[in-house]
Parts: C-alpha cells; structure tokens; sequence
C-alpha cells in the first residue's frame, strides 16, 4: 500500500455536549497517523446540526484538543488552503454539490411522507423483505410532481446507490462487501435544505482531499453509501479518489456494553479534572485496539507516534479498563521531572480544589515535601490528601483514623514521644530516633508507635514518609499538634 500520495487525514467531531475519550482515541490516532507518516492532520468541525451544535461545545473542543496536546496542520484559528474548516460556513457550497448530483441523476427528489414511509417499510418487515427505502421516488413523472407539488409536500433530496455490489479493503478489517439490498438510496438534503451528514461529511473529505478516513467502527455502515457518493463525485469532477477507510474497534464499558457518550465513564472533562497526564491518559487510550509492543503498555507520546502502525490496529472490540487507565497514568506521574511534576500539582495545591486558605500556601514546604508525593499518587487530584496538613491550621479531622490508631496507652506514648520530639535534632533520622526511643519505652514497635504521632499531626492513618514530613512541617507545628492531641486525648 506503499504510496507516493502524501497522507491526509481528518479529525471531524461535531460540537455537541462534552468530547469523549471515544472522540479522543479516534482523534489521536488520527493524529499519530498523521505524524508518523509526516502528513497532514485536518481539523474540520462538523456543524451542521443547528439543533445541537453548540458555540461552547465548539469551544470545548478546542480546549480539549490544546489539553490533550494534538496540533493541527489545517483547522480552526489556523485555517489552510481549502476554509473554512466549519460546515456552517460552507453551505453554498453543499448546494452546489447538491444541484449537481440532481442534475446528473445521482440524485433526485423524493416526495414521501414520513407515515408513507413508515407504513411501507412495516409492510416489507412484515413480508420478510428488506425494509430500507424502497426507490419509490426514483421515477416520478412530471404529472405526478406536479400534483405533489400541488399538495403541498415538501421533498428532501435522496442520492440513488447504483445496483451494484460494493467492495473495499478496510485498513483494520480487511476486505467487507455491501449488496445492494442492504445499502438503499439515503438523503442527503433535508425538506428545509439542510444538507446533512450524508453529503457534507464526503464532500468535505474529498474537497479537503483526504487520504485516509480513520474513524469508528459504529460509522462503518456509512462507508459503502459514502463510495458509491465519491464515484458519482469523480464523476463531477468534485473528487480525484476514493480515500482509504479503516474503522477503529468499539470501546466497551461496564458490563461488556459499548461506551455511551453519556456514561459518565466516557467524559473526557472527568479525567481531567481528577488530575490524569494528557499523556498518561493518551497512553491508555492508544491501548484501545492498538499495541506497542507485547511486553510494553507504557510509553511516552513520541514513542508511539514513531511506533504507531495501522497493521497493529486490531477490529475486536476492546474494553474500558480503568484500573489500567489509572495505573498507566501513575506511571507517567513518576516519569515527571520533579520541575514538572510540582508544577503540574499546582491548580490542586490552590482554591478551588485545595481547602486551604490561597495565603497558607507555602512553596517552600510543598518543593521539599513533592518527591515524597510523586512516588504515591495516581491521578494529580490525590496530591490535597496527601500534603493538606501542610498547609491546613489543623490537620483534618477524620474520625476512622483517630478511632484506629489512638488506642489504649496512646496518651502516654504521645508524652514521651513529644518530650523527645522537644529535644531531638530537626531532621528527619533524628525525628525517626525519637519515635523509636518513645515506642521502645512502652514496649512498642516502630509501626504502633508511629501511628498515633501520624494522626495527630497529619490527621490521617495513611500518608507519606513520617519523618520527612514532620521534618518539613517544623519542630513548633508538630509540637502543637501533639499537644492537640493529647488534650483532647485526656478531654
Ligand atoms: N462528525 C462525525 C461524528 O462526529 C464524523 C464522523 C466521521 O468521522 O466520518 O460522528
Ligand atoms: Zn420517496
């Protein structure tokens, strides 16, 4: 499939409601596509729908695109030689494409109602036939229009699929074949003029003169009316070539279901706001039908554009799994250079996502206690627990921990460990010397004695290394706490 023909690929989403990571992968592997071979991603918004299309999902859009780190070669605020790259300022030139499939006979009017319709493809389901549109209209003489027309009824524009059998090699499934009775004649106008996804989307893949169409699978169906379209185009002159297809795998979620859009699984807004890497999150998703290698699930984004290989893209559906989306993300976490990760930290540590006053904020404190972090959290959003008592006047009340860890005998310790946290050098060996000493006077081990100190001064069971954190905490604000916590101990 070697080919002189540089590629060009598109990315064509419509702006409705939030994108999601089904519109992600098929976005990135565009674009990977497109990059590996040196080519051309075109970034075309496909909005042609007033009814749903919406400015602020147009918006979004961009703001996922720029998030998640895609650039585009021809597009939106970049233009390129064939704008606009928006379907709502391209309607003349739908029409004129339009008027001529009419006037060439690929197309023609169709006068049915909706009832008609229905009521005739009842019929046909009922005699066992196929239950498509039924050509009615294909021949209507000019009586008859002229007594339609009379009536009143409007007529949308219907395109007449040749009576033929229509092959092609699908780049991720291989060779699929239509017959005719399964592919009937489709509009491609509205009654009010509108033209629809049928027409416009082709039309703007062979103007736009793309190569290959990578999309999913649930537009597979699409692909056979939208050949025989093409032939009728080249036919006009409108297009040079059929473009290529391959039609990613669908994305299954719980319960072995396809991936709704609306499954709150699917909104690429979630992962961003509970903290996800674009990359770690781009990493997951190119695992969905695609693989890098067989020993290897975590790689950086060059690496899989240098990888990326349609012959790798596989047609089973694949699965949803978020514990992997989770654990591939943590592992780019660690793969951040401590700059980079602090700094990626940063919109959590301040309001509206941190429960601490913006003034207690202390970048000193979270530097040095950020590399014990780097190591512990999944998504970025986990970074608040773990460095809150920091940051917070008190430490987070949290009854569970407290029930846990101070026992019996948990006072008496705490005096101790607090006479030798006064007197012990600031750093965190020392800190760690003066809990085991305190630990070893009540016959206890390290692990028992440590767990009353840690929710008295971080509130929490659980954390980081305790004596890196007090050391970063100071000797004076472990104290009080400690001294919180005995009071209300003995209360
Ligand atoms: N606008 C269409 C969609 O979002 C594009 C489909 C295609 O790639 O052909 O579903
Ligand atoms: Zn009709």
């Amino acid at each position: 499939m070697a080919s002189a023909t540089p590629v060009r690929v598109r990315f064509c989403p419509s702006p409705t409601g939030n994108p999601h990571v089904g519109l992600v992968r098929t976005a990135l592997f565009n674009w990977a596509f497109a990059r590996h071979h040196g080519g051309t991603l075109v970034f075309r918004i496909e909005d042609t729908d007033a009814a749903r299309d919406s400015e602020e999902s147009y918006e979004q859009l961009l703001d996922s695109m720029r998030w998640l780190g895609f650039d585009w070669d021809e597009g939106p605020e970049i233009g390129g030689p064939h704008a606009p790259y928006r379907q709502s300022q391209r309607m003349d030139v739908y029409q004129d494409v339009a008027r001529k499939l009419l006037e060439a006979g690929h197309a023609y009017h169709c006068y049915c109602t909706a009832a008609e319709l229905e009521e005739r493809r009842d019929a046909a389901r009922a005699a066992g036939k196929p239950s498509g549109y039924d050509g009615k209209c294909r021949v209507v003489s000019p009586e008859q229009r002229a007594a339609y027309e009379a009536e009143g009824r409007a007529s949308i524009v219907r395109f007449r699929m040749p009576d033929e059998t229509i092959t092609f090699t699908d780049l991720v499934r291989g060779e699929l074949t239509f017959t005719p009775e399964n592919v009937p004649d489709y509009g491609i106008v509205r009654a009010n003029g509108a033209p629809l996804y049928t027409l416009v989307n082709p039309v703007d893949d062979a103007l736009m003169e793309i190569t290959h169409v990578l999309r999913g699978e649930d537009l597979l169906s699409s692909t056979p009316r939208q050949i025989a379209l093409y032939k009728a185009l080249i036919e006009l002159g409108v297009a040079k070539e059929i473009p290529a297809f391959g039609h990613l795998p669908y994305v299954m979620g719980e319960g072995n279901k396809k991936l709704s859009k609306r499954d709150p699984q699917a909104s690429l807004n979630l992962y961003r706001e509970r903290g996800f890497l674009p990359e770690g999150l781009l990493n997951y998703l190119s695992l969905l039908g695609w693989s890098f290698s067989a020993d290897q699930d975590v790689f950086t984004i060059p690496e899989m554009v240098a990888k990326f290989d349609l012959a790798d893209v596989n047609a089973n559906p694949a699965r949803f799994d978020l514990k992997k989306a989770e654990s591939i993300n943590a592992d780019h976490i660690r793969l951040l250079d401590a700059k980079a990760f602090a700094d990626a930290c940063a919109p959590w540590l301040r309001a509206p996502h941190a429960n601490w006053a913006p003034e207690a904020f202390d970048q000193a404190a979270w530097e040095a206690i950020a590399p014990y972090a780097q190591t512990r959290v999944t998504v970025l959003s986990d970074i608040t627990a773990n460095v809150d008592f920091l940051f917070l006047d008190e430490p987070v009340e949290d009854e569970a921990s407290w029930a846990k860890a101070m026992k019996e005998g948990s006072d008496a310790l705490l005096r101790t460990a607090r006479a030798k946290l006064a007197a012990a050098d600031w750093n965190a060996d020392a800190i760690k010397a003066a809990v085991v000493e305190a630990g070893e006077e009540h016959g206890l081990k390290l692990g028992k004695a440590q767990a009353p100190v840690r929710v008295a001064v971080t509130g929490r069971t659980v954390g980081l290394p305790l004596f890196e954190s007090l050391e970063i905490l100071g000797r004076e604000r472990t104290l009080a706490r400690v001294d919180a916590a005995l009071a209300k101990l003995t209360a």
